[in-house]
């Protein structure tokens, strides 16, 4: 059998790691970078990204990202690159796919740095691509992971605590995910087959949500790096990422693939619609009553949705879910990936029955 494992070169975590960005350059033997940034980022942290560069009579370009991952502005970048021999994505996940997605066009070496620990998508090789308008256009897989990826707790701290609550459902679905695809013995996104590391990092990845996940966002909520914070960068960023791509996905992203076709959730982060996602997963694979009152009941205590209303679709008709159900089960999705067949009538039961189990287990926000 089969198995593949893939992860970045390295991955580096701690406070104030921003401004040591232009060593990451000289590990990888770079001269001059081209920075791919998030404009809250660029308005914040301009001068403790350049200083290090300055200091060293490093060269170093800013680009600002345009706000969505498209071919369009993938092509925008690869157009200004000029001399520089390496590409920094700093920023949110639709960011730094894009600096992923251009670094492998242009053949340069990456370095990937999320400012909130929001999604898995840091240590992937893998770049989702969007339409101009924000629905779901196709994944991009890549030949390599990012050279290195840089967790700077420090700002990841300071982001809204939405976002890293949003991780936190991307991050959760990876167990499952990883689960389905071993039992149904799928390809996972690196091309083998799920290994015993991939699922034995989602498994810790899940407990760690569990044990760490509310003390975490209460911490960024005031703002505070701590040690249940660091365990949550670590598992959203990395322990999901290798997880997902080495462990596979299944229906939880197919759904929320599904899901961005909805005009209605537009508005909704990645991991929130994941995190309906991971609830309609469950009531495909019919868990029981306790593994879905353990999993509701933790995204109520970190504010992530788990019913259509607190997606956006609190009246949203049977035809609607079924366009969005018929998406998650296309050929190129990942719906195939679990152990039994899944017809779109299928899922649309399943978010029905989901959404059912939500409204039902009746226990309030713990931090509203
Ligand atoms: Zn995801």
């Amino acid at each position: 059998m089969l198995t593949i494992i893939a992860s970045p070169g390295s991955y580096i975590q701690g406070p104030g790691q921003i401004s040591r960005l232009y060593g990451c350059c000289l590990k990888l033997g770079c001269k001059r970078a081209y920075i791919i940034i998030d404009k809250f980022i660029y308005e914040n942290y301009k001068e403790n990204i350049s200083s290090g560069f300055e200091a060293a009579g490093a060269g170093f370009e800013m680009s600002v990202f345009s706000g969505e991952c498209s071919e369009r502005e993938i092509e925008r970048h690869c157009k200004s690159i000029g001399e520089c021999d390496i590409i920094i994505g700093i920023g949110g996940g639709k960011t730094l796919d894009c600096a992923k997605a251009a670094a492998y066009r242009l053949q340069l070496q990456t370095v990937i740095v999320p400012t909130a620990a929001s999604s898995d998508a840091p240590c992937s090789r893998l770049s989702v691509l969007y339409n101009d308008d924000g629905s779901f256009d196709k994944y991009l897989p890549l030949p390599k992971n990012p050279d290195i990826v840089v967790a700077d707790t420090q700002i990841i701290a300071q982001a809204p605590a939405r976002f890293l609550a949003s991780g936190m459902g991307d991050a959760l679905a990876t167990y499952y995910e990883a689960r389905a695809c071993l039992r149904s013995s799928s390809q996972t996104m690196a091309g083998g087959k799920c290994s015993m590391a991939a699922v034995t990092l989602a498994k810790l990845c899940r407990d760690t949500l569990l044990t760490d996940g509310r003390k975490a966002l209460l911490s960024v909520k005031q703002k505070c790096c701590t040690p249940a914070l660091e365990r949550i960068v670590e598992a959203n960023t990395y322990l999901s990422g290798i997880g997902f791509e080495s462990g596979g996905l299944a229906a939880a992203h197919a759904v929320h693939n599904g899901l961005t076709s909805l005009n209605e959730c537009h508005h909704m982060l990645h991991g929130e619609k994941v995190t309906f996602g991971v609830l309609t997963q469950l009531a495909l694979e019919n868990a029981s009553d306790e593994e879905f009152e353990k999993i509701v009941l933790f995204c109520r205590k970190i504010g992530l949705p788990t019913t259509l209303y607190e997606l956006g679709l609190a009246n949203v008709d049977d035809e609607r879910l079924l366009s969005a159900a018929k998406l998650a089960c296309s050929d190129q999705d990942t719906m195939s990936n679990m152990p039994f067949e899944i017809s779109p009538a299928d899922v649309l039961a399943a978010m029905r029955l989901a959404d059912s189990i939500s409204r039902s287990i009746q226990q309030g926000r713990c931090d509203k």
